[in-house]
């Protein structure tokens, strides 16, 4: 069992078996989130600190994300990527097979996968603008979850099962410029947040 804290602050749990991920095509994981990367929507602060990351899922409510601290890297490729094979939102912990471990915003991504079936992409983005633009204005979590507890992935599941959409977007109070966007195809989620960089570039005009 390993502690990490990608973001810099708050700690959760895992056990990690380090070993590539085989069979599963994860080609438009890295087209997306070269894409997101591009945008500055997933990358790393002036302290080299990463933040955002990318998710689909794969069986059940197992699910495939961005490696731990892998905001920074220029040029990510199958090793960065984690399988999330169990989790238990309760105790903050989860299992992860990856050359490296999963993203320590994972049990982020499973409170969102656990809460509907129809959901198989989840993007988590950093942008300070479209956050203060859109938070309490669209579906916000409690300010006083922070990111990486589990009162933020109840805070998320409340949110998606109350929306009750497959697709759509969650600010999230407690976590600043971190927003989730989340859709039943990973095409649609990235379009999706393409289009709200785009409506906030021409609302700057
Ligand atoms: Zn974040």
């Amino acid at each position: 069992m390993t502690d990490n804290s990608d973001e810099g602050y708050i700690k959760f749990h895992y056990d990690w078996i380090p070993a590539p991920i085989l069979d599963v095509d994860i080609d438009d994981l890295i087209f997306w989130r070269q894409k997101l990367y591009d945008e500055k929507l997933i990358g790393s602060y002036p302290n080299g600190i990463g933040y955002g990351n990318i998710s689909m899922r794969y069986k059940a409510n197992q699910f495939i994300i961005s490696a731990s601290a892998s905001g920074n890297i220029k040029q990510i490729d199958a090793s960065h990527f984690a399988l999330v094979d169990e989790f238990d939102l309760d105790k903050n912990w989860l299992s992860c097979i990856g050359n490296l471990p999963a993203s320590s915003e994972s049990l982020s991504h499973a409170a969102i996968y656990s809460s509907s079936p129809k959901i198989l992409a989840i993007l988590h983005i950093h942008h300070k603008r479209l956050w203060n633009k859109h938070l309490y204005v669209l579906p916000t979590t409690s300010n006083t979850a922070e990111y990486g507890t589990a009162e933020m992935a109840y805070s998320i599941q409340k949110l998606i099962i109350e929306e009750n959409k497959y697709a759509g977007i969650i600010v999230m109070g407690g976590h600043e410029d971190g927003l989730l966007i989340y859709a039943p195809d990973l095409n649609q989620a990235g379009e999706l947040t393409l289009s709200l960089i785009s409506s906030e570039q021409t609302y700057q005009i």
